[in-house]
């Protein structure tokens, strides 16, 4: 009866105010019983999608929820405010930022408005400042009016040096810099007590993943040696950065062993002298073409790859 109630109530909220943050759902995946994932779309950022291509995290202590990330937009905010209240009663009290990509943090605003403190590694911070307009610019295209409201709101809590561990509600978290990742001083999150990472960008699965090209960013090698470190931990689950939260053989699958491919396949070429066309045409095909988006980056990823390896 309540759920009909509810359900009508929203019915009519998308009908009244035609508003479509009202319809939009985001999936929650229990992980463990304090760990949940916000699974976003696999694909590109939308109007539709407020900007949410990416998966957050949601870890609910005794006194509060800790969201990791907060996607891309102000206006996401009720969206992910209301996947949250699918699984506990518990205000989000904390959001912690694991990254410098819009999806990771320019939804702090929302949160930090209804009371919620912002961590955030200082270099993670650094890097949301070299990036944000940029990514503001690029999401203005995208989204229109949905990104009114946004604007950068960075860390409360910035804590300095590049591992720290400290309680929130009780939980033992740990924030910590593995090396460059998707984004240069990505960092993760990892809660002993639930056998779990939060990787942010560092992750990526069921969707390839894509290698910057902006010069600014970070390298392919460094991203594959912050990745195994994050391996070496042996945690149960991942909650990825995209994707579906997993094991470590599924992150493996889709992240390392695909870093891994790119580097073993490029440098030889490289070292050859191979023409960067040729072999970004040579690799168009590859075994990871199970993954969402290889059509669409697949090329790209060989050249930039190729471009920091000659560089070496
Ligand atoms: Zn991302």
């Amino acid at each position: 009866m309540r759920r009909a109630a509810a359900a009508a109530w929203v019915a009519l909220s998308c009908l009244v105010l035609g508003d479509r943050a009202a319809a939009l759902d985001l999936e929650v995946q229990k992980v463990t019983e304090r760990v949940y994932a916000l699974v976003g779309d696999l694909t590109g950022r939308t109007a539709d999608n407020y900007g949410i291509n990416a998966t957050l995290g949601l870890l609910v202590t005794d006194s509060g929820a800790v969201l990791i990330d907060s996607g891309s937009a102000y206006q996401a905010g009720p969206i992910i405010a209301r996947a949250v209240a699918r699984v506990t009663d518990q205000p989000v009290r904390w959001v912690i930022n694991t990254g410098a990509q819009d999806h990771r943090w320019l939804g702090n605003g929302y949160f930090h408005d209804r009371g919620a403190t912002i961590i955030a590694l200082a270099r993670t911070v650094e890097s949301q400042r070299r990036y944000a307009p940029t990514h503001l610019a690029r999401l203005r295209n995208i989204l229109g009016d949905r990104l009114e409201g946004t604007v950068p709101v960075y860390a409360d809590r910035v804590i300095q040096g590049d591992d720290a561990t400290f309680s929130l509600g009780g939980v033992g978290v740990r924030l910590m810099w593995p090396g460059h990742g998707h984004f240069r001083d990505d960092a993760v999150v990892i809660v002993p007590s639930e056998d779990t990472i939060f990787t942010g960008d560092l992750v990526f699965v069921e969707r390839l993943l894509g290698v910057q090209g902006d010069g600014t960013s970070s390298m392919v090698r460094d991203w594959l040696a912050s990745f195994r470190r994050i391996a070496a931990m042996a945690p149960a689950h991942i909650v990825p950065g995209h994707g579906h939260a997993c094991d470590l053989a599924r992150a493996q699958a889709d992240t390392g062993d695909y870093l891994a491919w790119l580097i073993d396949s490029i440098a030889p070429a490289v070292a050859n002298f191979d023409d960067l066309a040729e072999v970004v045409d040579r690799l168009e095909r590859s075994p990871f073409e199970y993954l969402v988006n290889h059509d669409k980056l697949q090329r790209h990823n060989v050249n930039v790859t190729f471009l920091q390896l000659e560089a070496e």
